[in-house]
């Protein structure tokens, strides 16, 4: 998507966790504990992919997004379909996204990516490129689990 930025990927310490699991340093359920509302929101709103549960194997990963600012209001928090983003993407002016994998048979879950989407960047892109490839490679790092 043309005005993503902020970009932060998780995909390091969804490794580590892994890692960990196998090593048997925390257990299958404290990893597969998505919340009925997560395995909803991935039946109803979820991407499918063609990656396959790194735990259970059995079913293929959904991507669940969720939206999160202050101009959403009461839809904060919501999970949507990947379409609609572009749509709000040209209507508000900056909304974070968060994504998150889901396994529907085992209940896997993580947080996999972070980013921003609004019609701010539209300006920063057709000012200053430059600029805004530098306020995307900062970065900001935050790990919540409010879904
Ligand atoms: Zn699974």
């Amino acid at each position: 998507m043309r005005t993503q930025r902020q970009v932060v990927d998780y995909s390091l310490q969804k490794r580590a966790l892994l890692r960990e699991l196998r090593n048997g340093q925390v257990g299958a359920l404290e990893v597969c504990d998505a919340s009925p509302y997560l395995k909803n929101a991935a039946r109803f709103h979820g991407e499918p992919t063609e990656d396959r549960c790194p735990v259970c194997r059995r079913d293929n990963l959904t991507l669940v997004h969720y939206i999160y600012g202050d101009e959403l209001k009461q839809s904060a928090g919501q999970a949507r379909k990947l379409a609609e983003l572009p749509v709000l993407a040209m209507t508000l002016r900056e909304f974070q996204v968060f994504v998150v994998e889901v396994c529907q048979s085992c209940a896997w879950n993580h947080l996999i990516q972070q980013y921003l989407l609004g019609r701010d960047a539209l300006n920063a892109d057709e000012l200053d490129r430059d600029a805004a490839v530098a306020v995307s490679s900062s970065g900001r790092h935050r790990v919540t689990g409010w879904w």
